[in-house]
Parts: structure tokens; sequence; C-alpha cells
């Protein structure tokens, strides 16, 4: 691999190095945060937790999560940070905003570092022009703006609106990366297509960063395929931190070397290894020490995979959002979110609607997938065992039962996963 690919060699240490790093940076992190954060204190305080406990990653698991709505409570009742700074107000570089809606003191330009690694994985270099069409008055925005000046780019930084305004912008300052959400760069190439440009002929832009919403996987085709532009996905979170970002593979988000992002059961706290699915739980690593991130609940569910990535980064990887806790069920101890079952249907261009139905039988849960089919023709045995084998493979859990039933069963604005179970104690 290029030594070019990575933006530092840290991206490719050794499995042994990254653990002690992590290790390391963790219980430094919560030492730190304990001593300066309030909030942190008053956290670990009431668990009974001192620093001192925090050797290891795992260690991580006695510390409460502080919540997004744990977090906005404590800054409307105390305002503006609720406890969260930890330095002096008058020290900091910059207060940023989350639509969360929470302030972030930041205290300094070093904070959007961790940026660097994904705009450099995006293939954007030292004097590149890139565009940043995320509004500078939220976190996000503003995070890019400094990372671009860090990493010695030119920005240019445009929000969001002004479609017309933004794609001759593009052409004629010959800007070569945009960040900002996918929806908005489709908008801004279909801008071009209305206004008579040849976008792969007449434009530079052959870079995307996008973030902030889901990426579909039409759109990155059309992006990619239609346009030239590379797309490369960022997974952020409110709190001006980072936890993850595709390389070229574009299969799921490697892990950045600034946080540490744990996969739990967000009723225990406890973590789950590789695969599980699992609500997110963030720590930052000395990015901001301003507001130190430990243990924050970021709601959304994900998993986490081991496998070596060909690019050569050796950190896990993230596979993507696949849900918010509240959308889950937890079925045999695992959870299953909407976006696995449909990663699934997907797989089958046949089915046409398809759900799930979990029900008890005894003391085990009994799942039924209940399949709308367009082909009447199909060998069903067939076809059945393949669903079941990729239906493991995706979610882990058996389909106790596959039902066919008639075009139209499912109805109109249907739940992809119904929990029929009910739990009554019976005496
Ligand atoms: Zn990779």
């Amino acid at each position: 691999m290029a030594q070019d690919e990575f933006y530092g060699p840290e991206e490719a240490m050794p499995a042994e190095d990254r653990e002690r790093h992590y290790h390391e940076k963790v219980s430094q992190q919560v030492q730190f945060a304990y001593e300066n954060s309030p909030e942190v204190k008053e956290r670990m305080d009431a668990a009974g937790v001192k620093p001192s406990q925090v050797r290891t990653t795992r260690d991580l698991e006695l510390i409460p999560f502080l919540s997004r709505d744990g977090l906005i409570e404590r800054q409307g009742k105390n305002p503006p940070f609720g406890g969260l700074l930890a330095m002096p107000m008058e020290s900091l570089y910059k207060v940023l905003y989350s639509p969360g809606p929470f302030y972030i003191p930041v205290s300094s330009p070093e904070y959007a570092r961790p940026a660097l690694r994904f705009l450099h994985a995006a293939g954007l270099r030292k004097g590149d022009a890139v565009i940043c069409s995320l509004p500078s008055l939220f976190a996000a925005g503003a995070t890019i703006e400094d990372a671009l000046s860090l990493a010695g780019m030119v920005a240019i930084p445009a929000g969001s609106g002004n479609t017309e305004l933004q794609i001759n912008m593009i052409h004629d300052i010959g800007i070569k990366g945009y960040v900002g959400t996918p929806s908005f760069l489709m908008n801004l190439v279909k801008k071009s297509d209305e206004l008579g440009y040849d976008f792969r002929k007449e434009f530079q832009l052959r870079s995307a960063v996008v973030s902030a919403e889901p990426l579909l996987p039409e759109v990155r085709n059309t992006l990619q395929q239609d346009y030239g532009i590379r797309v490369t996905n960022a997974l952020g979170v409110g709190t001006a931190t980072w936890m993850g970002f595709e390389c070229r593979e574009q299969a799921g988000f490697h892990m950045l070397e600034e946080a540490f992002v744990e996969i739990v059961d967000p009723e225990t706290g406890k973590q789950l290894g590789p695969g599980e699915v699992g609500a997110m739980v963030l720590t930052g690593l000395n990015d901001n020490p301003a507001f130190p991130i430990i243990r924050y609940m970021t709601g959304d569910l994900s998993s986490l995979t081991e496998e070596p990535c060909p690019c050569g980064r050796s950190s896990m990887r993230l596979t993507g959002i696949m849900g918010r806790v509240g959308d889950s069920v937890k079925v045999r101890a695992l959870y299953l979110t909407p976006a696995q079952v449909n990663t699934v249907a997907l797989r089958f261009p046949v089915i046409s609607r398809c759900q799930v139905v979990i029900g008890r039988e005894g003391y085990r849960d009994e799942m039924v997938f209940n399949i709308e089919l367009t082909d009447d023709t199909l060998d069903r045995e067939q076809f059945s065992s393949e669903l079941q084998s990729s239906f493991q493979d995706a979610c882990r859990l058996r389909i106790d039962k596959i039902n066919f039933v008639p075009e139209g069963t499912i109805p109109e604005g249907y739940k992809v996963i119904v929990d029929e179970r009910s739990w009554e104690v019976r005496r």
C-alpha cells in the first residue's frame, strides 16, 4: 500500500500497539476528566468509581453513560455548559452550537485535527480548494472549516442553500472537494445539469466527504458513476467529535485514533463482541480538553468488525448506523433492527414486502418472517434456504418460520419488525 494512503503511520499500527494506545489514552482521559470536568466527577462519584480503577478500555464499563438528553438537561439547568467545561472560559478558542441543542466549548484548533484523517482518506491534499456546505453556525460545519485550515487546504465556506451560486462557485474557483450532506450534493450536480454544464468535463470536483445524514446506496452510485465524484462517508456525533470514516474500500467506518467507540448493551452497559449489534458509546481522547466526553451514549445502533481491511488501516470498523436504540427489539439476547432486516430484503429483489413478527413460545422467542413475493413461480424451498442463511449472516439470528403470504397481506405503512411478545408475568 502506498505510504500516501494514510494521514499518519499510526493508522496502520500493529493490533497490540493499537490496544495499548486505547488503554493508555482512555485511562489518561478519564483521569483528566475526573479532575477537570464537574459533570464527569459527579457521574463517577455517584457510581463510586475512582479514576485509578479505569486502566483499560474494558474498565469503561464501570462508568455510567451520559445520554444526549442528559447533556441537554444539564445545560438547560445550568447554562451554558452544564458542568462540562473543563478549563477557564476566558482561555477558550471557540464556543460551538450543536443542534442537539447544546453548547460545546473548544480549547484550540487542535480539536478539528481528527477530521484531517478522513479529508486525507478522501484524497484531498494541502492546497486543494474545498467547499464546505455545512452551516458554520453548527458544530459540524465549524469543525470542517477549522480542519480545512489546519490541513492547509483552501476553504470555501458556503453553508446550505443557494444551489445555483454554489455550483457556479465550484465551477469558477476550480473546487476539488466537497464536504456536506449527500442530498445537497445531489442537488448541486442536478443544478449543474440544469444550467447546461457537462459536469465531468467542466468541473474539477472529484471528491466528496459526506456526513450528517444517511448515505443511500443509489445516491452514492449516481454521484460516483454518473458524475465521477468519489464519496467518502464520515461518522460524526453532535459533540464535535468524529467516530469513524470510510477508506477507499467503502466497507464500514474505521474507528479514529482520537476516539474510542464501544458497542454496548444499552440496558446493562456491558461491551459486546464483534458482529453483535448494540448502542454506540463514545469516549473522546484528548482532542478537545475543554469538553471531555466520557461514555456519551449516542442512541444509535451499530456493530464492530475486526476483519482486516485491504487498505492497511488496522483499526476496527463500525458497520454504520443500524437504527436507534428505541426502534430495535431484543430477540434471544441479540438486538434486531429494521435496517438489518431491510439489508437482507434488498439482497432478494423478488421480495416486495416483508415483516418479521416476534412472538413467544414457552420461554423462547419465536421469529416468523412474513414474505410477499413478486414471482409466484419461484422455487420456495431453495429461496427459503438462501434467505435463512443470508438472515443469519446479517442478523446472527435464526428464523423459525418463513411464511409466504399473498400480495397485500402486509399493510401499507407497515412496521418491518412487529413485537407481539407479552411481558406480563403469568402466575
Ligand atoms: Zn480500510
